[in-house]
């Protein structure tokens, strides 16, 4: 079984009730459990702290585009890994070419913050280990049970972007998840998709925002997908759930979401996850 919580179903529009995009992905239980974390935006930490987990605990962080809203937390993970563990953790961290450049920039920025903790703190002697590994297509080389690959998406004029799919055997069989990030309908997405048992997809409301007459806002159409277009990739790959995340607009507080679902039900029918951060979606295996 894989485990998916929306840890963040929010976008560049802040909103009181959703953080910022970021979804975690878990397989195995205690000690042996691995922890991936897809994209790491506002508030990521706070969310990862309500389900008891922490910086430490992530296994590693995948980065699929390099736009703010899903980066811009990468700092808080690596500083309080960092401060948080008492033996040097290396944070793997898995992206589009340009990672490390946006990485070592990071560190830049945090060099005073590393500076006046090594030397106020004894047992602090370097600063955060990171381990950037940049990707575009093919498996993800990382250690643990869960096999990782990843596609290039289509988020232009964002570029690269990629998707990355999560691979599980256990007792019970295999399954597998794919995480979508920012995309329209593409190629990659699609090979990724084939054969998985779940799309964790982001989707932005064009029925509306087409009617919003505001140029920055129609901007954002050509570059993701709508919910039907969610639906209509999972429907291609015959997939049996589509999770979605990242409301554009926000969904409010306590709304079901069910203009979002009535949007894919004529075009895919799987079961359909919308909903608040922290929503977990357990994927049996088979
Ligand atoms: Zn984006
Ligand atoms: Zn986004």
């Amino acid at each position: 079984m894989l485990s998916v919580t929306l840890l963040g179903t929010g976008s560049p529009m802040p909103s009181p009730d959703r953080a910022g995009p970021a979804t975690l992905i878990s397989a195995g239980t205690g000690d042996d459990a691995e922890h991936y974390l897809v994209d790491a935006g506002r508030g990521v930490l706070m969310r990862l702290g309500a389900v008891m987990l922490g910086a430490p605990n992530l296994s590693a962080v995948l980065i699929t585009h390099l736009h703010s809203d899903h980066i811009t937390d990468l700092n808080d993970v690596i500083t309080t890994r960092w401060v948080m563990t008492f033996e040097p953790t290396p944070l793997t961290i898995v992206g589009p070419v340009g990672t490390k450049k946006v990485v070592e920039h990071i560190m830049a920025s945090l060099a005073p913050d590393i500076d006046y903790r090594i030397a106020h703190h004894d047992d602090l002697e370097a600063p955060p280990e990171v381990n950037v590994i940049e990707v575009s297509d093919g498996a993800v080389d990382l250690p643990g049970n869960v096999v990782i690959t990843c596609a290039p998406t289509d988020h232009k004029p964002v570029e690269p972007s990629v998707g990355f799919r999560f691979d599980y055997t256990d007792d019970s069989g295999s399954c597998a998840v794919v995480a979508a990030g920012d995309t329209v309908p593409c190629e990659g997405l699609d090979s990724l998709c084939s054969g998985a048992d779940a799309l964790v997809h982001t989707v932005i409301r064009k029925d509306i925002i087409e009617n919003i007459p505001l140029q920055r806002m129609q901007d954002t159409l050509d570059y993701h997908s709508s919910p039907a277009e969610a639906a209509q990739t999972a429907a291609r790959a015959e997939l049996p759930t589509l999770i979605l995340t990242h409301y554009v607009p926000p969904i409010p507080a306590g709304d079901p979401g069910d203009d979002w679902r009535d949007l894919c039900t004529p075009h895919f029918t799987g079961k359909i996850e919308i909903g608040d951060d922290l929503h977990r979606v357990e994927i049996e295996s088979r």
